[in-house]
């Protein structure tokens, strides 16, 4: 599809992305970059790339697409780099979980005659770095583009026929709207997980010893989502405040009145509200995004084959 790609940004994403770039055969050529030697010289042992560069400029030379997935508070500093060297009708896209921020930060360096297309694989895994990237990690994934009113629909047509090849089934949003829908699917989930693991450790009463041994009673599945990159996370909440601030306050709202039926024993209240959040888990399986297993995609992290058939 492309005579070169290149990535920067070699993580989770990047490599995944590099896997199935050369199962998929859509490159001649994969230029990869990344910020640290360490990371450089893991994927040169990995064979993820044709070339390989710690400098992101050096790397876009010539590319016909380039694929940014770095944490999203730099992606203003990788375009702001990257800019000079970008090849005139070439395509430029990233991967960051938050849109409006990306492209208040990207656009203003991006050059005439390059199209800069916002994407969001909606695909990951708690685990980061080169070695953690599969090639099946978009399979039956969605990606999101929030394209810009000036968008060339040529360009963004052969970049959903890429993410096409790579799994993906393809959705177009206006970037705010993604940063509402991703803080209540994606950005609050993780925080809840990150402070409930965080409260369980801070507590007194509980050994941590018995916090780990009887973990299977549900805390484990948010310790699986409290265990994502804290870089990312971070940079997450930063870049999508607004947003993830609206989603919290009706989160804490519903969470007193829960808390008010537990206290005044509503227990026709709590019996409702069980039931009806128990439709929604079924129709995500139905919806073919997750397996109908006890596990809660820790298997599929390692099967991916098993969500790709449903
Ligand atoms: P990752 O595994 O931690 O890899 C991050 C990559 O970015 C590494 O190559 C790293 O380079 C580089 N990097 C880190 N800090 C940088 C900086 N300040 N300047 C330039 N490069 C830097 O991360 P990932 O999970 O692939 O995430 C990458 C992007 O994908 C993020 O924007 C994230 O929001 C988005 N995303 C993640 C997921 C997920 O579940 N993980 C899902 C969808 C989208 P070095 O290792 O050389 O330092």
């Amino acid at each position: 599809m492309f005579e070169k790609i290149a990535l920067v940004g070699i993580g989770l994403i990047g490599s995944s992305l590099a896997r199935v770039i050369r199962r998929e055969g859509l490159a001649g050529h994969i230029a990869i970059a990344t910020r640290s030697l360490d990371t450089l010289k893991r994927a040169e042992e990995l064979g993820l790339g044709s070339s390989y560069s710690t400098s992101a400029a050096e790397a876009v030379k010539g590319a016909d697409l380039v694929i940014v997935s770095v944490p999203v508070g730099s992606s203003g500093a990788v375009a702001e780099e990257i800019a000079p060297a970008l090849k005139p009708g070439a395509i430029l896209t990233d991967v960051g979980s938050t849109k409006g921020s990306v492209i208040a930060q990207m656009k203003p360096h991006v050059p005439e005659g390059v199209h800069f297309i916002p994407g969001h694989p909606l695909a990951g895994t708690e685990k980061s770095g080169p070695d953690a990237g599969f090639a099946e990690l978009f399979e039956n994934r969605w990606c999101i583009f929030t394209p810009l009113p000036d968008t060339d629909p040529d360009a963004l047509e052969k970049l959903s026929q890429f993410w096409r090849r790579c799994g993906s089934n393809i959705d177009t949003m206006d970037p705010d709207h993604h940063d509402m829908v991703l803080a209540i699917v994606s950005h609050l989930p993780h925080i809840i997980a990150y402070n409930i693991v965080g409260t369980a450790d801070d507590l007194q009463q509980v050994t941590k010893s018995e916090v780990i041994k009887y973990s299977a009673s549900g805390f484990r599945d948010f310790t699986r989502l409290a265990a994502s990159d804290p870089t990312m996370w971070r940079d997450v909440c930063l870049h999508n405040k607004d947003a993830i601030l609206e989603m919290l306050a009706r989160f804490s709202e519903d969470l007193a009145s829960l808390q008010r039926a537990i206290r005044w024993g509503d227990g026709e209240k709590l019996f409702d509200l069980f039931t009806r959040t128990r439709t929604i888990r079924r129709s995500i399986i139905d919806a073919g995004q997750e397996v109908d297993a006890p596990d809660f995609g820790r298997q599929v992290a390692a099967h991916p084959e098993k969500l790709a058939k449903g």
